[in-house]
């Protein structure tokens, strides 16, 4: 069975056949880098390297490219308020997005472009734009350059609206022909800085958003890709844009669009102005990462996430069950069972990872059961099925990413990881040469340093003491 997903401009649940066989292109809109990151940007990201995951586990090999909008009005505006250079200010919030995304185990892309590294790359799709008459500069002296809507007629096929029925995208400045148009390029204004504008034909400036991806996603993933990805926010106007940009210049750009839902605080949007957004920063500190990745990953990546009072207790509960089983189990027999068809057949399905947790909990309560009643090969087969479930999904406690961040989601982690590594090492060299004296020596310096080794079926597994 082919993986199927939803896509939002066939309005259907389509079968995925990749242009190329055996491989996938995938461009997913990332964070404009003004404020610090907030869990909806994490389950944005994260929903996606859902898809990357078993796309891979099915033998594809994706190449995902994500974008950092590290030049905006909001971000220009948000450095004056902090008193920062904006590139300041990108670039810690690009650092904090990093930090928090690493935590939860969310995959690094192939690429992560930022808007100013690829400056050419967007004058050269403006000035195909121009020249094909979709697109023309203010004559107003501002340097501003407009998308002539009116001049495409396949304008709003995404959202499937009519321009006449559309909220326009954002406040006219009077040089634009029709409220409907978006700026391409955007003039540089008097009271910005100079380090905010870059050289252009039609006078220096900045890009505008929506071009950004367009240029970007064509020059690292070629004029027609596999699967764009974002959040349904961005559905309208930015991906709308998008496509009209990318179509009117001449470009097939995307094959299949996917967005993820929202993540809602009691019922409501996040919002600045109604104070509830909830930072990763905040979630970082009151739970494990592991359980945090846990509780974005649960829903459907397409159904809204209601985070009310409580969320996070109760995905540390239902987590804690798994680990629990998988900890009850860790000195049964390694049983290599493959993941069971009906955990396999819910992610082929448009990533149904609802359905795929149901078949993970029920695995669960077999295999405690089993061990409950002694079946000693039942409850490893369970546990075996229940470690590949986890291992997909990227939540499998004693894989190398969590034993290294064990309760500290620090950037030293990974060098500790490789510290330690090196001490486990040498002490299985030792063992297996019978110097039980060296051995020994090296888990006290361990010891000594703060860290606790068990060994398991499984090879040693060390943690933080006290974490
Ligand atoms: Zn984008």
């Amino acid at each position: 069975m082919p993986i199927r997903l939803y896509d939002s401009l066939a309005r259907d649940v389509v079968d995925f056949v990749p242009l190329t066989p055996g491989q996938v292109s995938m461009y997913v809109c990332g964070p404009t880098v003004q404020s610090e990151p907030h869990i909806g940007h994490l389950r944005s990201a994260l929903v996606y390297d859902l898809w990357w995951r078993w796309m891979e586990y099915r033998g594809l090999d994706v190449t995902m490219v994500r974008n950092v909008t590290d030049i905006d009005d909001k971000i220009l505006e948000k450095a004056r308020d902090t008193n920062e250079q904006w590139w300041q200010l990108a670039s810690r919030v690009e650092r904090e997005f990093h930090k928090a995304s690493d935590a939860i185990g969310i995959r690094r892309p192939a690429s992560e472009p930022r808007a100013t590294g690829d400056i050419p790359a967007m004058l050269s799709l403006i000035e195909r734009l121009i020249d094909r008459g979709h697109a023309y500069v203010a004559d107003d002296g501002s340097g501003d350059v407009y998308f002539d809507v009116a001049s495409w007629s396949r304008y709003g096929e995404l959202t499937r609206q009519k321009p006449e029925d559309m909220e326009p995208g954002e406040a006219s400045t009077g040089a634009k022909r029709s409220v409907h148009d978006f700026a391409l390029w955007k003039g540089h204004k008097e009271h910005e800085p100079e380090t905010a504008a870059w050289p252009a034909p039609w006078g220096r400036g900045r890009p505008g958003w929506h071009l950004e991806c367009s240029a970007m996603a064509a020059r690292y993933l070629g004029p027609t890709f596999d699967i764009h990805g974002g959040g349904l926010d961005l559905r309208f106007p930015h991906h709308e844009n998008e496509l009209a940009q990318s179509a009117a210049a001449g470009d097939d750009f995307a094959r299949h669009w996917v967005h993820s839902a929202l993540v809602l605080v009691n019922g409501q949007k996040m919002s600045k102005s109604l104070g509830n957004s909830i930072f990763a920063g905040d979630w970082l500190e009151k739970a494990r990462p592991i359980v945090i990745r846990y509780a974005l990953s649960a829903a459907h990546y397409r159904s809204d996430i209601d985070l009310h009072d409580g969320a996070l207790e109760e995905a540390e509960k239902a987590f804690s069950r798994i680990e629990g089983f998988v900890e009850r189990t860790r000195d049964l027999p390694e049983a290599h069972e493959p993941l069971p068809e009906a955990f396999s057949d819910a992610m082929d399905d448009d990533l149904g990872i609802p359905e795929a947790l149901g078949v993970l909990h029920e695995t669960v309560r077999r295999g405690n059961h089993a061990v409950d009643d002694g079946d000693t090969s039942l409850a490893a087969q369970c546990r075996s099925e229940v470690v590949a479930m986890l291992d997909v999904l990227g939540l499998n406690p004693h894989s190398a990413q969590w034993a290294a961040q064990s309760g500290s989601a620090d950037s030293g982690s990974e060098h500790l990881d490789t510290l330690v590594q090196a001490l486990l090492d040498a002490r299985k060299s030792a063992r297996e040469s019978k110097d039980f004296g060296l051995a020994d020596q090296i888990r006290d310096v361990l010891q000594a340093g703060g860290i606790d080794v068990t060994d398991t079926a499984d090879g040693p597994q060390w943690s933080i003491r006290g974490s």
